[in-house]
């Protein structure tokens, strides 16, 4: 028999057989190859991460950094997720709990709450295929780790699943312990402590709005902080502090100079990436970085873009009673104080709001105020406040209202004082909501206005709640108070 024939024969035999060993052959290498790829991607990527490991702030004492360009865990599917977040409170009136729902109803994240259970009661987590929250917010995260087990596995299961973040809050008591692990995790607790002088972590991969750039020097408020301290590198600090006392902390294994007081779990341990405070929102900084916290795990579908339009008005130009009016340092100090913003703020302009009736009408050193006014005009933004100051809701006569309108816009062209911006303010907003048709209408005809402001609609309070609205062609824009003093609205 011939060698060809011989191969033919050996072949038609070993049709199915070696058919199936091919296959198996080039399955066993495909995978070898894969797993050295694979192999090599994770060395380079572990070399990587050591080298950004290596601190390079001044202080070589500060807790060892590591940096992550991108988020570690996989990437958040939008579309498996309602844009709703869990938040578990402790009971519908605690101080935490409504602070982190108003910061949400502030920015229009839709939530839902739940009061955190003893045990049990764990919510509906998925509708079908779907899952309900996009984020869990723990206003006590001891609630957390100390839920049963068949809880805490329904809630890491279904985070793991849907790629859903958790933010808890630790706020110690005079009965925590002062140092603990917390349950679960290679995390330990430094707790009832008072420190000073935060300073934010540049290389934290969740900040957003928060800037690195300062230390926020003094105390932090309260006595009662909590620090986190760890080993496993899925701890990424946030925010940094000293002690008080710039002693060390007891019990503590690192010896530390700055403490860790809010923590990134990156996610490496068990899959769940974890924002933790060592403390509520009463200090500032906790709110931004909380903001920033939901905007990182929600892969930013909870996020507010970063432009801000800044516009200050200042009303009742030429309002007040003798002795109480501008004088001409007060203009010079609005002057300047204008020129400092604009190195923050581009353009940044004061809009003011006048009254013409009463220009002159103070003291000789308020008349020379009004007078300096006038003379830098052009370095303002103008708008009529109603000429005598009337609440425009108590004309009932159109054409009366427009002719108190005219007299201001006759004293505006008498001075210089630009009349087309198409913006103005009623006195006490009067007049803008419940909607006074007679104002719109003399408002368009004498003023050609586009553009009013109210802090009315739809309910003055809660101001959170407060929307714009248009009407007869004319936009309302809603004012918000200012959360550092009450008498300005913004
Ligand atoms: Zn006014």
């Amino acid at each position: 028999m011939s060698f060809l024939s011989r191969l033919r024969r050996l072949f038609r035999q070993l049709t199915l057989q070696g058919v199936l060993l091919l296959l198996f052959a080039f399955c066993m290498v495909t995978v070898f190859i894969s797993a050295y790829y694979l192999y090599i991607g994770t060395k380079q990527e572990t070399e990587l991460s050591s080298e950004v490991q290596r601190p390079d702030c001044d202080d070589s004492r500060v807790t060892p950094s590591r940096l992550f360009p991108t988020k570690p865990m996989k990437a958040v599917d939008v579309s498996r997720t309602d844009p709703v977040v869990l938040v578990f409170v402790e009971s519908m009136y605690t101080q935490l709990g409504q602070e982190i729902v108003a910061i949400l109803e502030t920015s229009r994240f839709k939530y839902h709450t739940e009061i955190a259970p003893g045990k049990g009661d764990m919510p509906t987590l998925t509708d079908e295929d779907r899952g309900r929250f996009v984020l869990v917010i723990y206003e006590n995260i001891l609630k957390y780790v100390n839920l049963d087990a068949w809880n805490r596995e329904l809630l890491d299961k279904y985070c793991i699943e849907y790629s859903v973040g958790i933010i808890g809050f630790f706020k110690a008591n005079e009965n925590s312990l002062l140092s603990a692990q917390l349950k679960g995790f290679p995390l330990y607790l430094h707790s009832n402590l008072g420190l000073k002088d935060c300073s934010i972590n540049p290389k934290s991969p969740l900040l957003y709005i928060t800037k690195a750039k300062e230390v926020e020097k003094g105390f932090l408020p309260g006595d009662d902080w909590t620090v986190f301290q760890s080993n496993h590198s899925t701890y990424e600090p946030v925010l940094l502090a000293k002690t008080k006392s710039a002693e060390n902390i007891p019990h503590m294994e690192v010896d530390a100079a700055l403490h860790t007081t809010v923590v990134q779990d990156l996610g490496l341990h068990d899959g769940i990436q974890r924002v933790l405070f060592g403390n509520n929102m009463n200090f500032w900084l906790h709110k931004l970085v909380f903001v920033d916290a939901v905007s990182f795990l929600t892969g930013k579908r909870l996020s507010l873009p970063l432009d801000r339009y800044i516009l200050v008005d200042i009303d009742d130009i030429f309002v007040g009673k003798e002795g109480t009016r501008m004088k001409a340092e007060d203009v010079k100090a609005l002057l300047e104080t204008q020129k400092q913003l604009r190195v923050h703020i581009p353009n940044f302009t004061f809009n003011l709001g006048f009254s013409g009736k009463f220009y002159y009408t103070g003291t000789d050193e308020e008349d020379q105020g009004d007078s300096l006014l006038l003379a830098n005009v052009d370095e303002f933004w103008w708008f009529p406040h109603m000429w005598s100051h009337m609440q425009p809701h108590l004309f009932h006569n159109q054409s009366v209202l427009a002719e108190q309108m005219l007299l201001n816009k006759q004293f505006a062209l008498e001075h210089g004082i630009p009349t087309d911006m198409g913006y103005a303010v009623a006195p006490h907003h009067s007049g803008v909501y419940p909607v006074h048709i007679q104002l719109y209408e003399a408002w368009k005809q004498v003023w050609g206005m586009k553009v009013t402001s109210t802090e009315e609609y739809p309910h003055l309070k809660p101001a959170r709640f407060r929307r714009g609205f248009r009407h007869n062609g004319i936009m309302v824009r809603a004012l918000i108070p200012c959360p550092s003093s009450p008498l300005v609205t913004i």
